[in-house]
């Protein structure tokens, strides 16, 4: 309720600049907790939490983009661009690679501000 002044379905449209641009923390909770762990060098590669988090990053459902998706793989079909997004973040973490993992982040957030955000809204 408290969103429909700034988010209700109408408003958007006619108000777009009210709208802010979200984060990672709006987009995707959980993975966004756990990526802020990867930057301060958490879990320790091959660790059982580092496997855990790498089995599914290779699952589209459950990897970063699949969560804000809301734990869907259809972006797989319908948007190249999440879906390469979403193989990179496994394959960075794979490599323990965590500047370029940032980067990656950076990369789907303006892509899910760009695209998404609209749709995104719309569902809160
Ligand atoms: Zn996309």
């Amino acid at each position: 309720m408290k969103n429909e002044f700034l988010f209700g379905k109408h408003q958007e449209y006619r108000q777009p600049h009210l709208i802010p641009e979200l984060t990672l923390e709006d987009i995707a909770p959980q993975w966004a907790a756990r990526l802020e762990k990867v930057q301060h060098r958490f879990p320790f590669f091959m660790s059982l939490t580092w496997l855990k988090w790498y089995r599914e990053l290779k699952y589209t459902s459950k990897c970063v983009v699949g969560e804000a998706h809301g734990h869907s793989s259809g972006y797989v079909y319908s948007c190249d661009e999440c879906a390469n997004i979403g193989f990179k973040f496994m394959y960075y973490f794979m490599l323990n690679w965590h500047r370029k993992l940032e980067q990656n982040k950076q990369r789907f957030v303006k892509h899910w501000n760009e695209k998404h955000r609209k749709n995104y809204l719309n569902n809160l």
